[in-house]
């Protein structure tokens, strides 16, 4: 039989089948403005990162969904893990940029849920995104609670995913530092809204400061974009192959057949 190589499909990338992208803020939350380009918001930059995340996760056969597909939708915190949950997906990525109230921290890092924030910059930046750059997301915040938080964090499944999700941040952090002029901050841990309820590993990505004199202009470049996309796509196919397929292969536990010697 004669098989075309051009008629079979890509062949899907090692352990992965879907993930879910969430491109930060939208609708009326604009995220962090953009230091050397007035007008222009977080929002649109995370956008343009998460499709181009999502375009090369798909050439590897990846199925790919983002929670927004454009500037003007309004989505929920809560509403976007419940997307990533109703499909199944393999993994979460939520993508944003970052500012502070006085320019100088410089830098991408990555987060990974935790009630209690590795430092107080964490903090504060869990509580800039949660409140979605200022307009307090009480829907989220409702559902929410300090008591739902804790039961999630006892549930067994979550425990694994939460586990994953350090590795996932730290497998998007390598790949990311050797493509950015700028520093890697680091895997960090803050108790992030868009993050909770996640069953499966989910991480809060932040491609760099859009209000530091250097790393906000570069920013705002399509070049730094799409190095920002490709690391971010590169940290998750190492995640899929590294982690979830390796798991995937391990030889499950079988019992042993009647009659057989002890
Ligand atoms: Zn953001």
């Amino acid at each position: 039989m004669v098989v075309c190589a051009w008629a079979l499909p890509v062949a899907a990338a090692p352990g992965l089948t879907h993930v879910v992208l969430d491109p930060g803020h939208g609708g009326p939350h604009d995220g962090a403005p953009a230091r050397f380009a007035p007008g222009r918001w977080e929002k649109e930059y995370a956008l343009d990162i998460a499709e181009q995340v999502a375009a090369r996760l798909r050439a590897q056969g990846v199925e790919v969904s983002l929670t927004r597909t454009d500037n003007d939708t309004d989505v929920g915190l809560r509403e976007r893990v419940n997307i990533a949950n109703r499909r199944r997906a393999d993994l979460f990525v939520s993508i944003h940029l970052n500012s502070t109230e006085r320019p100088g921290p410089v830098g991408h890092e990555s987060f990974f849920l935790a009630l209690k924030a590795t430092d107080d910059a964490a903090e504060r930046l869990a509580a800039f995104e949660n409140a979605e750059g200022g307009v307090v997301d009480a829907h989220a915040a409702g559902e929410v609670t300090g008591d739902t938080a804790s039961a999630i964090l006892r549930d067994l499944t979550w425990t694994r995913a939460h586990h994953d999700s350090q590795r996932l941040a730290a497998a998007i952090q390598a790949r990311v530092t050797p493509l950015s002029p700028f520093p890697n901050r680091g895997v960090k841990q803050a108790d992030f809204a868009v993050l909770k309820g996640a069953a499966m590993p989910a991480v809060v990505f932040e491609g760099g400061f859009l209000n530091h004199r250097k790393e906000g202009r570069w920013l705002t470049t399509p070049e730094a974009r799409t190095l920002l996309a490709q690391g971010v796509a590169e940290g998750i196919l190492d995640f899929g192959r590294e982690v979830l397929a390796r798991r995937a292969a391990r030889p499950q536990p079988t019992l042993a057949p009647r009659g057989a010697p002890p």
